[in-house]
């Protein structure tokens, strides 16, 4: 399959990737009028369509002038099912890299879970997708296409209710693309997606997560917390240098300001941050604060846990955990496991397909 989606042969920016006056601007420098311009925004992001002859009232000549642009930056060049409807796609990009992004169905719900990066900087030392370091940032348009894409292959009978930014790569180092992109995702004349059906996860950095909260519309935010001890946290997140302290505060002013309640989330590891003293260690970290605590037992990626010796936690001691935490006056749930037949982890897909990336 080519790596360049939609035309090898043309270069630039694709339309997906240019913002709204950008788009404006082209599409009068190719003698259409502004309002034909929003006609073709509409298109682009709302109809989703990736073919320029798609769109019907865009006159002839000015369909002719845009033809030698993409109209989008990515393309799905692998899509794994699993049994339980999870559909994990590898999203090829025009330069040959490519991210994760999976289709969650749920009952009435269907989430869609996209990468912010290609690869990951931050490198915790349970996760697939920081293995091989980061690459690069996905732009603004590679980050909101990959809900255009998602959306492209859901039934008639299923719409996408919730976005999770939890795929490949840390969002609070890529906000650049990732404000622009939530715009485009949440806005009415994009794909209009509720912010509060948006949760965007971290695994901590206070300042952007300042930042982050100063965007106009209130997402809700998700913070990868592991352990409450700083040791402990900084042997799963080696790269963290932000004390759990400020990082919980980061977090307390984001409800502040919003009013959302945040989410902690543990990815439980078998004897290293399990145990009931771990347990109450975070409770008196999180104690009084409005959040929910999700415990989420490791996905075991084969090549950490061959080189690592890291292994999922017994059901049991999750159980334990859950309780403990509930009886420290904490919300708690435990995230089920998806996708388990088909690399469920992030990053593994890719891994499978680019090893060494
Ligand atoms: N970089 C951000 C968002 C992407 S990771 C962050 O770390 O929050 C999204 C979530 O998936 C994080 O909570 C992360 O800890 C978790 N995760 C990563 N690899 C996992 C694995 N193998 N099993 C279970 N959860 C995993
Ligand atoms: Fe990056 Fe999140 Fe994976 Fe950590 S868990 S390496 S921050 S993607």
């Amino acid at each position: 399959m080519s790596a360049a989606p939609h035309g090898a042969a043309q270069s630039g920016p694709a339309l997906t990737e240019l913002s709204d006056d950008a788009l404006l601007r082209l599409v009068e420098q190719l003698g259409g009028k502004p309002f034909q311009g929003r006609q073709v925004l509409h298109w682009l992001w709302k109809h989703g369509v990736d073919d320029v002859e798609q769109m019907r009232n865009v006159p002839a000549k000015l369909r002719e002038a845009l033809r030698p642009h993409r109209l989008r930056a990515a393309e799905v060049r692998e899509a794994e099912l699993a049994q339980d409807g999870t559909e994990k796609l590898l999203v090829g990009l025009a330069d040959g890299d490519a991210v994760e992004c999976v289709i969650i169905p749920d009952g009435e719900r269907t989430t869609l879970c996209i990468s912010t990066q290609v690869g990951c900087p931050v490198g915790c030392v349970f996760c697939a997708s920081g293995l091989g370091g980061v690459r690069r940032n996905l732009t603004a348009g590679e980050i909101a296409e990959q809900v255009l894409l998602a959306k492209a292959r859901l039934p008639d009978d299923r719409r996408l209710t919730n976005l999770v930014v939890m795929g490949m790569g840390e969002p609070m180092l890529n906000l650049d693309a990732l404000l622009p992109a939530l715009a485009r995702i949440h806005d009415a004349d994009g794909i209009g997606m509720g912010a509060r059906r948006i949760t965007v996860s971290t695994s901590g950095y206070p300042r952007q997560m300042e930042r982050f909260a100063k965007a106009d519309e209130s997402y809700n935010l998700a913070v990868s917390l592991h352990a409450a001890d700083d040791e402990l946290r900084k042997q799963l997140v080696p790269t963290a240098t932000h004390p759990v302290r400020e990082i919980v505060a980061a977090a307390h002013r984001y409800f502040g300001l919003k009013g959302r309640e945040v989410t902690y989330e543990v990815v439980l590891l078998k004897g290293v941050n399990d145990r009931p003293s771990h347990a109450e260690t975070m409770i008196q970290t999180l104690r009084g604060l409005p959040c929910t605590v999700n415990l989420i037992p490791w996905n075991p990626v084969d090549e950490i846990r061959r080189e690592r010796g890291l292994e999922r936690p017994l059901e049991a001691h999750v159980d334990l955990f859950a309780e403990a935490l509930r009886c420290g006056g904490l919300k708690v749930t435990v995230r089920r496991q998806r996708g388990a037949d088909r690399s469920a982890a992030c990053g593994q897909l890719r891994l499978r397909r680019q090893p060494g990336a």
